[in-house]
């Protein structure tokens, strides 16, 4: 597929994906999408900024106007990575008023989404936790599911996910299609897949432990005590936006104190701020408010800020697949962006084993 009207999408579809500037599909829309319609089991290895949330969102939807007594159900790992999901879908349906959607998330209060729940709409965006929260409560049941999204799925086993996954899948009856999205397919989510999916097609945009296209990657050597330094003249010689990465959430603090000292705009994120704050930081950082976001890689995972200019990986990540999803947040949909590391000599073990990894040793 190299257009979007190959597909014969309902007008209503079409209009909404012109509003959005989606004119030639990515290459896991491309993969996914005619193969989803098909009305296929699908396993979608992409990662982050791939645009992935259309290559089932579309389908999702058509299989909505196909099955009008049908529900969809989409699981992500984390609380903003819903959000975004359901946002993306709200905005292909804005033409489509009788679809109803509802984000089921931990850190909100229960009373509004059981309400939105009575409502019955279309399409539940949630995380493990909260819907297993609503199933055990009994507001809703999930006997209507006739299309489900694993979204993220490597990272919800990662954040140990699985009981809960499983507590939801045994309500959803087994004659439904199945998505199944992960950046990297290790053998637990092959497992996964086995369990829950039927014969899946199995598609995939690019090797997942290559970054994102067009992601300028430097690296600055420095020592341990001039770290800080280093980093805040690395803010000062670049423009526009940046996503700073730190290893722990004290190091967020510290890092967002020491440049809002500097006179930086800043704002940050990590597990423990409610869910209110994060949302407010998420904003600030969107609208241009703040330039500068301090983030845990859990809790920027799957973040869609689609114009960071830098990523700076002030601590080195833990794995060459976390390096990769960092990246990922800038160059988005093919847009340049640039990735620096700072590494010290304690680093430079960690950094050698990445750059192998991505293939630039
Ligand atoms: P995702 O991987 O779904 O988070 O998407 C990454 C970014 O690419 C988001 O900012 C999307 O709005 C954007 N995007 C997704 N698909 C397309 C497309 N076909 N054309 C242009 N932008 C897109």
């Amino acid at each position: 597929m190299k257009n979007f009207s190959e597909l014969n999408l309902p007008k209503q579809l079409e209009m909404a994906l012109a509003a959005m500037k989606y004119e030639t599909p990515t290459p896991i829309q491309a993969l996914a999408i005619p193969k989803a319609m098909e009305g296929v089991d699908v396993i979608g290895c992409a990662q982050t900024g791939t645009g992935k949330t259309a290559a089932f969102a579309i389908p999702l939807i058509m299989s909505l106007l196909e099955n009008p007594d049908k529900t969809a159900l989409i699981l992500a790992p984390t609380r903003e990575l819903a959000a975004q999901i359901l946002d993306v879908l709200r905005q292909l349906t804005q033409k489509l008023p009788l679809i109803r959607s509802v984000l089921l998330i931990g850190g909100e209060a229960m009373g509004p989404q059981r309400a939105a729940l009575y409502r019955n709409p279309r399409i539940v965006a949630a995380t493990p936790g909260r819907l297993a929260d609503h199933l055990r409560q009994k507001n809703l049941v999930l006997s209507s599911v006739g299309f489900l999204v694993l979204d993220e799925a490597d990272r919800m086993m990662d954040m140990g996910f699985a009981p809960q996954l499983n507590e939801i899948v045994r309500h959803i009856p087994a004659d439904r299609q199945t998505m199944l999205f992960s950046a990297t397919l290790p053998p637990d989510i092959m497992k996964l897949s086995n369990k829950y999916m039927k014969n899946p097609a199995k598609v995939s945009a690019g090797s997942h432990t290559k970054p994102a296209m067009k992601v300028v990657q430097t690296m600055v050597e420095t020592t341990h005590p001039k770290k800080n330094d280093t980093l805040v003249s690395e803010l000062e010689a670049r423009q526009g936006s940046v996503l700073i990465f730190v290893r722990t959430k004290r190091q967020t603090d510290r890092i967002a104190k020491l440049l809002h000292t500097k006179g930086h705009r800043v704002t940050q994120i990590h597990g423990d701020r409610s869910q209110r704050q994060r949302f407010v930081a998420l904003d600030g950082f969107k609208s241009g408010k703040y330039r500068i976001l301090v983030a845990t890689d859990v809790a920027a995972r799957g973040l869609d800020v689609p114009d960071i200019a830098h990523v700076i990986n002030y601590d080195m990540p833990q794995s060459a697949e976390d390096y990769v999803h960092r990246i990922g947040r800038t160059a988005r949909a093919g847009k340049g962006g640039e990735a620096l590391s700072i590494i010290t000599p304690e680093d430079r073990g960690q950094w050698r084993m990445i750059s192998r990894h991505i293939g630039r040793a």
